[in-house]
Parts: C-alpha cells; structure tokens; sequence
C-alpha cells in the first residue's frame, strides 16, 4: 500500500493553507505519505504536526528553531533557511510539493521543484505574479503538473476541458468588508475593520489585499499564466456569496461555473489528489435551497483602482507585476503596523508603477534586483 501514497512535502505548513492541507490529509488515510514539513516561525504548531504526521524530513526558518526540533525529535533530519527549502524541492522521491509559503520566498524553491520534474500544488501567488512566464515556460519544459490552490483558479481548472475552446474567465471576488461601505469610511477603516473579511478566514495580507481588491489583481495575473489567457478575456464579477467561485465562457456561449460553499479545504484537495477525486473533509453536500440567492454585480474601479492598477501591470509585463507586487506588499506592512492608511496602500503602488523603469524578459536574478529595490524605495519614501 504504501508504495500507492503519493509523496508530497508542504512549504509553509504552519500557516492557513498548510494546516488546513494537514487536516484533508488526516482525513485521507492511505493516500498521502508526507515526506517533509517546512514552517515559519511558529514553533509550537511544527511540533504538534511532526507528532501527528512523522515526516523524514522538517525544514524550519532559523539554525536557532531547527536545534529546538532537533532536541526534541531525534530521528528527524532537520534543515533550516533557504538551503533547506531548495534540499527539500530536490528531493526527487516527492511526487508532490505543496508551496503554501507567503511572499516571494516561494519563488525559487518552485522553480527548484519544477527542475527537478516533481509536480506542484501551487497556493503562493506571488510566484505567478513575479515569474509567471519564466514558471510557465520551465513547467512545459519538464512536463510537470501545476496544480492551482487558490479556490478561483481552483474552480477555473475544474471547468476547462479544452483550452481552445474557451472565450473567456469570469473570476468572481466577495468584494471584501468594505463592498458597501462608503469610500470615506473605506480610506478610514481601522487595521481591524479591514481584517474581518465576510466570507473568507485567510492570513493577514492577503486579507487585507482582499479589501482594496488588490488581490483580486494578483489573482488576474495569476489566471493570465496558468491558463495562458490574454487580460482582456479575463473580467472579474463580484459576488458577495462567494458560493459562485469562478466561471469560464465557451466560444458556443456555454458557460460552466464551479460552486461551493466557502471553504479551502476543496480546492486544497482538489490539488494533492489530481486527477483523482475522493470523499473528502467536506461531508455535506452542497444546498441549492440554503445557499438561495446569487447576487452578481460589476467592480467599482473608482472605490478600488488597485484592480485596475494590478491589470495595467500585467497587460505592461516585464517587471511592471513585481513592482506591483512589492510595493503593495511592503505598503500593506506599514498598514498591518498603524503607520499608513489603508487608502496608502493604492497611492504608494501606484507612485512606485509610475516611476519604475521597466524591464522586459526579466531573468529571475533581476526580478529579486528589482523586488529588493521596489521594497527599499517604498521603506525609504515612508
Ligand atoms: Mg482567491
């Protein structure tokens, strides 16, 4: 039997997507053997997963923790920084990597993975929206798979069948806490207020990413490379139900949709399990009747220009989505620690898009030159 389970490790297995990934494998007995763990800083968290899920290998962020894990559990190899991370992503018994780290950290190990031919559940999106067609490229190259964990980009790959055939993506956003608020109380909105998301439980940044609809941009980048469509067949539609989790147009008119209650637990299966379906943690079936009525309406580009801004740079590609992306990043820091207002956030990613020289076919070592540039503008400039 256990040459059947599938290999897999999991970058960033103390956050949201990694211990939710944790719970669909615990509910999957006989399906997956989990070779190695990588967390961030939260320490306790690490260890109650490697005395529930016994990996070979745990990757910690700092030599200081990996000695913590290694006095505790002996026969764990232990590994730390970067270093680990590329040990890990070429480790080629893996049949899969999870890469749910955040930020640009999970860039290289993703490439590292791809070299090594070993397939991708993809939920950071940063490496998209900073490497997308470098990623893309190199996937093809290696005859990889990339699965999407993101639940829009999640649902977008369960609808198409063939690429050809399809006119266009309707990728759906919530619309976050602020939808119908006033922009006033919008611009003034405490770091509280903008972290309770109606719909969705994620990490901080992208939360907040989620109000100014900044996160919908990226997640438009994203869709461009996964599914090699061009910007203008990809048109976002908000839908506060968040039931509706992305749609996709046939050239006949057809449209297919994926639906669902809110929950990550599906698209995160969806993706370790491909191309297998199995019964999962989600026991209840989807109610029509409780979820009753969809309410659709258009993005309003004045109330939220991050959106419009993030499909700018990615229609301009080159370095423009980095410069995007870390500026916006560190922006949402500063809102995170009370320094800045969220309506900030816009001003300082726009000012940074405005000045930036751009360069066209990036290599991977200059989209890192220009995301450390981008981040120490916007630190000096607040
Ligand atoms: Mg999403």
């Amino acid at each position: 039997m256990d040459g059947m389970k599938k290999k897999i490790s999991i970058l960033g297995s103390t956050g949201s997507i990694g211990t939710q990934a944790i719970e669909v494998i615990e509910k999957m007995p006989g399906y997956f053997d989990v070779q190695a763990l990588c967390g961030g800083d939260n320490i306790s968290v690490l260890k109650e997963q490697i005395k529930k899920i016994n990996p070979k290998i745990v990757c910690t962020k700092s030599e200081e923790n990996a000695k913590l894990i290694r006095n505790e559990f002996k026969n764990i190899k232990v590994l730390f920084g970067d270093e680990g991370l590329t040990e890990v992503c070429s480790d080629k018994t893996n049949d899969m990597i999870l890469v749910a780290v955040s930020g640009k950290i999970g860039l290289r190990p993703t490439l590292t993975a791809i070299e090594n031919k070993i397939d991708i559940a993809l939920a950071n999106k940063e490496t998209l929206v900073m490497a997308g067609d470098i990623v893309m490229k190199r996937v093809k190259e290696k005859g990889v798979s990339l699965l999407p964990v993101d639940s829009e980009h999640s649902a977008i790959h369960q609808c198409i069948k063939n690429l050809n055939e399809v006119a266009g993506l309707i990728i759906t956003a919530s619309g976050g806490p602020f939808r119908t608020k006033s922009v006033d109380e919008m611009l003034k909105a405490t770091v509280e207020q903008t972290l309770a998301h109606p719909k969705w439980h994620m990490g901080k940044k992208i939360t907040i990413d989620s109000a100014t609809l900044m996160n919908k941009g990226l997640e438009v980048i994203e869709a461009h490379h996964l599914f090699n469509m061009p910007y203008e067949k990809i048109n976002v539609v908000v839908h506060p139900q968040s039931i509706v989790h992305s749609a996709i147009e046939y050239i006949d008119g057809s449209v297919i949709a994926q639906l669902g209650f809110p929950s990550m637990h599906i698209p995160i299966q969806y993706a370790l399990s491909y191309p297998k379906r199995t019964e999962g943690i989600e026991t209840k079936s989807f109610d029509f009747i409780k979820a009753g009525r969809l309410d659709f309406e258009e993005p309003d580009y004045a109330k939220f220009p991050c959106l419009k801004l993030a499909y700018e740079a990615g229609k301009e590609g080159g370095t423009y989505p980095v410069c995007l992306n870390a500026a916006n990043e560190e922006a949402v820091f500063a809102f995170l620690e009370g320094r800045i207002h969220l309506g900030d956030i816009y001003k300082i990613t726009a000012k940074m898009i405005d000045e930036h020289d751009n360069i066209s076919n990036p290599s991977i070592d200059e989209i890192f030159e220009q995301d450390k540039i981008i981040r120490h503008k916007v630190k000096s400039l607040l």
